[in-house]
C-alpha cells in the first residue's frame, strides 16, 4: 500500500523531508503557511546561504555543543558529502570556502530553493502554500492527519518541519512547538541563539560599523570566565556582533539569568601587556614629538583611535612624550581588556537560529520518530540542537529531514 504523508512546513528540514519521502514512492503533500517554500533558506548566509561545512564529523558534532550526539545517526546516514552529492544532482554545483563553508557556486540561495522546488515537483510531491496547519491529529498515539485553516488533510505519517521561531517574517513563527506540546511533547524553553548584544556602554555608538579581526573575546559571569572564542567581532549601534560574538551569543544569553555578564575584548592577543608596554616606551622615546594619535597608529583602526583615547581619559592635544605612566599602563588595559556590560541580546526575532525545542529525548536518533506519537516524524530547527554559524545548522536540517523522509515511508 502507498503511504500517505503529510510534511508540515517547506523550509530545508521539510522540503529535504518531502522529496526524499516522494523518492521512495510515497505519497507526499507538504503544506506550507507562507505563499512560497523556502524563504528563510533565500536569506541564510546573506543571500549566499552557506549550506554546510567542510569540517570532519568530530567537529560537526562539536560544532553543537552537548546535544550534537543526537546527530551522531543522522550524520552516519546522510552528511556533508552526501548534501553536496544530492545538491550536484539537482543541479547546483558547490564550492569550499574560507573556514570550511560551503557555499553554492553560484553565489545564490535563491538559486538553491529554485532547485529544490523543480526536485519536489519533479518527484511529484503535491505543494500547498498558504495553508497553515494548526494541529497535528492522532487516534490512540498514532497520527491520522492534520488540521489546517483549509481543513483536514488524511495521512499515515505526518512530519514536523515548521522551523524555529526567529525571522518571523520567514514563516517561522513557532507554531509547530504548542503542536508537539499538545501531543504531550516536552519543550524546552525556547531562547535566542546566534543573536547580537546589546551593551550598557553608551561609547559603544561611536565605533558602530567598525569590525575588528583576530580579537580575543571572553564572557565572564559574575566575574568568572565562562567561554572564549578567536576571531572576528562588530561594533553596532547598540552593543557587538559579528562571528565570534554570535558564536558566544547562546552562553550569554543563558548567564544572563544568573547574574552580571561582561564580555571582555583582547584587541591584541598575540601581543602580551608587557611587550605593548615595551612598545609604547619605544615609541616615546622615538616619536615623543609626534601627537598622541601616533602611538596607536599601527595597532589600531584609525576610527577607533579617538575613541580608545578618550576612554583612557588622556588629552587628545598630548604629545606621546607627555604620556604618563599611569596613561599607558590605562592603555595597555583597554587594548588587553576593553569590559562591556551585557544589557540583553537582541530579540528572537534577530536571532539567527532558536535554541530549546522539542527534547531530544522524545525524538528516535535514528528515525527521527516521536517517542510520544507513533507516525510523527520530527525534524530540522523545532528540535533541541542549534550550532554556531558555519553551515551546520542548515545540514542539521537536511540531514534530519533526509532521515525523517526515509523512515516515513516505512
Ligand atoms: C538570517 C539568517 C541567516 C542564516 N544563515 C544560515 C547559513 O548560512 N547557514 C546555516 O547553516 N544556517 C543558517 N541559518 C539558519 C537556518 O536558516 C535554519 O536553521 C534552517 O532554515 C532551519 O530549517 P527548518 O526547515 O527547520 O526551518 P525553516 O527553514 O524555518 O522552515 C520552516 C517552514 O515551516 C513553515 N511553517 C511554520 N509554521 C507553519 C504552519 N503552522 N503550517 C505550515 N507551515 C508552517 C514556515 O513558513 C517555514 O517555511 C540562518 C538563519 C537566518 C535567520
Amino acid at each position: 500500500m502507498i503511504k500517505k504523508v503529510i510534511v508540515i512546513g517547506g523550509g530545508a528540514a521539510g522540503i529535504m523531508a518531502a522529496g526524499r519521502a516522494a523518492e521512495l514512492g510515497a505519497d507526499v503533500t507538504l503544506l506550507e503557511k507562507m505563499k512560497s517554500l523556502g524563504i528563510k533558506i533565500s536569506i541564510t548566509g546573506k543571500g549566499r546561504c552557506n549550506l554546510t561545512s567542510g569540517e570532519d564529523m568530530d567537529k560537526f558534532i562539536e560544532a553543537f555543543g552537548p546535544n550534537g550526539k543526537f546527530l551522531i545517526n543522522v550524520f552516519a546516514k546522510f552528511f556533508s558529502h552526501d548534501l553536496i552529492n544530492f545538491f550536484e544532482s539537482i543541479g547546483i554545483k558547490t564550492i569550499l570556502e574560507r573556514g570550511q563553508r560551503i557555499f553554492p557556486l553560484s553565489g545564490s540561495a535563491k538559486d538553491v530553493v529554485r532547485a529544490m522546488v523543480t526536485y519536489l515537483n519533479k518527484e511529484g510531491v503535491k505543494i500547498i502554500t498558504g495553508t497553515t496547519v494548526n494541529k497535528i491529529l492522532a487516534q490512540d498515539n498514532k497520527v491520522i492527519g492534520v488540521d489546517t485553516d483549509k481543513g483536514v488533510f488524511y495521512g499515515d505519517a505526518a512530519i514536523l518541519a515548521t522551523g524555529g521561531a526567529s525571522y518571523p517574517e520567514t514563516g517561522s513563527t513557532g507554531d509547530g512547538y504548542a503542536m508537539a506540546k499538545k501531543l504531550g511533547h516536552t519543550i524546552i524553553p525556547i531562547r535566542p541563539a546566534l543573536v547580537p548584544l546589546e551593551v550598557k556602554e553608551a561609547y559603544v555608538k561611536e565605533l558602530q560599523g567598525l569590525a575588528l579581526n583576530n580579537v580575543l573575546a571572553s564572557v565572564y559571569l559574575n566575574g568568572d570566565k565562562v567561554a572564549e572564542a578567536f576571531g572576528e567581532m562588530l561594533f553596532t549601534h547598540f552593543g557587538l556582533s559579528g562571528p565570534i560574538i554570535l558564536t558566544l551569543s547562546k552562553t550569554v544569553v543563558d548567564s544572563l539569568a544568573h547574574g552580571k555578564v561582561e564580555i571582555s575584548i583582547d584587541i591584541k592577543p598575540a601581543v602580551s601587556r608587557e611587550k605593548l608596554d615595551a612598545r609604547f616606551l619605544r615609541e616615546i622615546k622615538e616619536h615623543g614629538n609626534k601627537n598622541i594619535d601616533n602611538l596607536l597608529k599601527n595597532l589600531l583602526p584609525q576610527s577607533m583611535i579617538p575613541v580608545i583615547i578618550k576612554l583612557a581619559g588622556i588629552s587628545p592635544d598630548k604629545k606621546v612624550h607627555q604620556l604618563t605612566a599611569q596613561e599607558r599602563a590605562e592603555l595597555v588595559s583597554i587594548l588587553k581588556d576593553t569590559k562591556f556590560t551585557i544589557t540583553r541580546s537582541r530579540p528572537m526575532q534577530e536571532a539567527i537560529v532558536t535554541a530549546g525545542g522539542i527534547s531530544i529525548k522524545e525524538i528516535d536518533p535514528k528515525t527521527m520518530e516521536s517517542k510520544i506519537v507513533k507516525g510523527l516524524y520530527i525534524c530540522g530547527e523545532i528540535i533541541d540542537v542549534d550550532a554556531k554559524t558555519g553551515g551546520y545548522n542548515l545540514q542539521a536540517a537536511f540531514s534530519t529531514g533526509w532521515a525523517a523522509g526515509t523512515m516515513a515511508t516505512k
